[in-house]
C-alpha cells in the first residue's frame, strides 16, 4: 500500500497539486495571422506511447487542436516527448510556431 501511494504521489507531484511546469506554445494562425497562446501540461496533456511488449511508456505525445478568435480555421499541433517527458519534436499544420517575444509584441501592438 505504501509503495502504491508513493508511486501516485510521485506521478501527481505529491498531494494532487502538480508543480506548474506547463509548456507554453505560441502559434500564429496561417489564415488570419492571429497569435495564440496554448498551455500544455506535461502532467495532464501527455499521452503515453508504448512500444512492443514493454509495460512502461517509451515516450509521450500531445495533440492539440487550436481555434483562434478571429477565424474558425483549426491549427493542429503535435509534440513528442521522450520517456522522461523531455520535448523531442514539434509539428504544426495550419499555422506556424512563433516565439514568446513575437507573441507578446503582437499583443502589445493590438492593444495599443
Ligand atoms: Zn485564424
Amino acid at each position: 500500500m505504501s509503495i502504491f501511494k508513493k508511486l501516485f504521489g510521485g506521478l501527481l507531484g505529491g498531494g494532487g497539486r502538480p508543480a506548474d511546469d506547463a509548456i507554453w506554445l505560441y502559434v500564429r494562425c496561417a489564415a488570419c495571422g492571429e497569435t495564440i497562446r496554448v498551455r500544455v501540461s506535461p502532467l495532464n496533456d501527455l499521452s503515453p506511447e508504448f512500444e512492443g511488449e514493454r509495460d512502461y511508456p517509451t515516450g509521450y505525445i500531445v495533440r492539440k487542436e487550436i481555434v483562434g478568435q478571429n477565424c474558425f480555421r483549426r491549427i493542429h499541433v503535435e509534440m513528442t516527448f521522450d520517456a522522461r517527458r523531455q520535448p523531442l519534436s514539434q509539428d504544426i499544420t495550419g499555422g506556424t510556431f512563433i516565439t514568446r517575444e513575437e507573441y507578446e509584441s503582437s499583443r502589445d501592438a493590438a492593444s495599443a
